[in-house]
């Protein structure tokens, strides 16, 4: 039988004409796919009854279960409960039982209901019904001829809520012996190209039954690893780890920010940053983490040459030896964060972020990256790629990733 196969169908007019993101699609494929169930395919529809029958429909027929997301509001352009209960061959019934919670739900505001919140009453004869903790519409599990047939709500929260609470324990059950749990591991690196990467790991060779998957983004790349075989698994994980070095940052979801955070709160030490070309985006990615008062102190966001000087206490001598974009002024702007705010460790970067101001020795997304700390200083110089919203991304990780490296 091997594991189950699941359609996934995404209903709703808004998310053909680019209104509202898919989010629902994304989070069941991930939950399905750690339960151990195959998602095969993902599909999206408008609000279109004769629409969505056919897509559940040809979707019923290669697959064990259907999962739909959306269109079972009160409103008439919510239409998923009709067509389901025409691919299951049901006729719709009135859950009396579900019609008191809803009278309940609205007694309970102060509110009488409106008639038109009977329609979420309304299921196809037989069905299951998914209890909605977060909102007004339950979902249902239908049977059908080729396959099981699930609605979910549309709102991302009471569809996540229904899914863990309701939905999943009953396939759990229904599926017992077929799932094949999927073991996931994440590597984070930075500093480090995709391709080099791949070049590094080809040598090793990834164990088999381990998938091996390149997540790049603007903060470098991460690796995913999956296997149903845990012990592989980690063993894989161990081994790309060792290959890849010291560019892993992190095993598991946390961010740079949290891991140089640790650092820091070991040592006692804090930190102070002057940004340039990132216009005080590290400040606001470490301030974006609960409890970053522990350690960081403040920042400059010094732009101009003036305020390089008169805010970071950069000599006018070097900004005008060495250019605002330079080795010597990153390390002043470390050095000028850590006197001012009297922090142990501080953090300079200066660069050009394009699209203009580049030139032939310091083209467009030249970043000069500096740290200090009572134990060392460093400086980078980066040669980054993107656009100005990437290259400032990549400016603000790399300075972390140096502050950590030190650390
Ligand atoms: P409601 O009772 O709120 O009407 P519903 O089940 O009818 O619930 P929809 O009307 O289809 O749901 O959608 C409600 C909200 O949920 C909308 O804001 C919509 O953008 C959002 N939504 C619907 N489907 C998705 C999805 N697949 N991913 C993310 N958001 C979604
Ligand atoms: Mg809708």
């Amino acid at each position: 039988m091997g594991a189950p196969a699941v359609a996934l169908v995404s209903i709703g007019d808004e998310l053909l004409n680019g209104t509202s993101v898919n989010t629902n699609a994304a989070w069941l494929g991930r939950i399905l796919a750690s339960e151990g169930a195959r998602v095969t395919r993902s599909v999206t529809v408008g609000d279109d009854p004769a629409g969505i029958v056919k897509a559940v429909q040809r979707e019923a027929a290669e697959s064990d279960a259907v999962i739909c997301t959306g269109g079972l509001g009160p409103t008439e352009d919510d239409r998923t409960r009709n067509a389901l209960a025409r691919v299951v061959g049901r006729e719709l019934r009135q859950d009396d039982s579900v019609v008191a919670w809803l009278r309940r739900r609205f007694e309970s505001r102060g509110r009488e209901m409106p008639a038109s919140n009977l329609r979420q009453a309304l299921f196809p004869e037989g069905a299951v019904v998914l209890a909605n903790r977060l909102g007004s519409a339950p979902g249902f599990l239908a049977e059908g001829d080729d396959a099981v047939v699930v609605a979910l709500p549309g709102p991302p929260a009471e569809m996540r809520a229904m899914s863990e609470e309701a939905l999943l324990p009953l396939l759990r059950d229904r599926w017992a012996g077929r799932l094949a749990p999927v073991a996931h591991r994440v590597l984070r690196t930075t500093g480090v190209a995709e391709s080099e990467l791949a070049d590094r790991l080809e040598e090793f060779g990834v164990q088999q039954g381990v998938a091996l998957a390149y997540l790049p983004s603007t903060r470098g790349v991460d690796l995913h690893l999956r296997a149903t075989d845990e012990p592989a698994l980690e063993e894989t994980a161990a081994r790309v780890s060792a290959a890849v070095g010291e560019n892993v940052y992190a095993e598991g979801g946390s961010d740079l920010v949290e891991v140089v955070a640790m650092a820091l709160r070991e040592r006692g030490w804090r930190l102070a940053t002057a940004e340039s070309c990132t216009g005080g985006l590290l400040a606001q990615r470490i301030t974006a983490f609960a409890g970053s008062s522990d350690y960081f102190l403040g920042g400059l966001i010094a732009y101009s040459n003036e305020a390089k000087t008169a805010l970071a206490d950069v000599p006018a001598g070097v900004l005008e030896a060495h250019g605002a974009v330079s080795a010597e002024v990153a390390e002043a702007l470390a050095s000028g964060a850590r006197a001012r705010f009297g922090a142990e460790a501080g953090v300079g970067i200066t660069g050009v972020a394009g699209p203009g101001g580049g030139t032939r020795d310091k083209p467009v997304g030249t970043v000069y990256v500096a740290a200090r700390t009572p134990e060392a200083d460093g400086v980078r110089v980066l040669r980054l790629v993107g656009d100005r919203a990437a290259i400032r991304e990549r400016a603000a990780q790399a300075a972390l990733d140096l502050l950590r490296r030190m650390l």
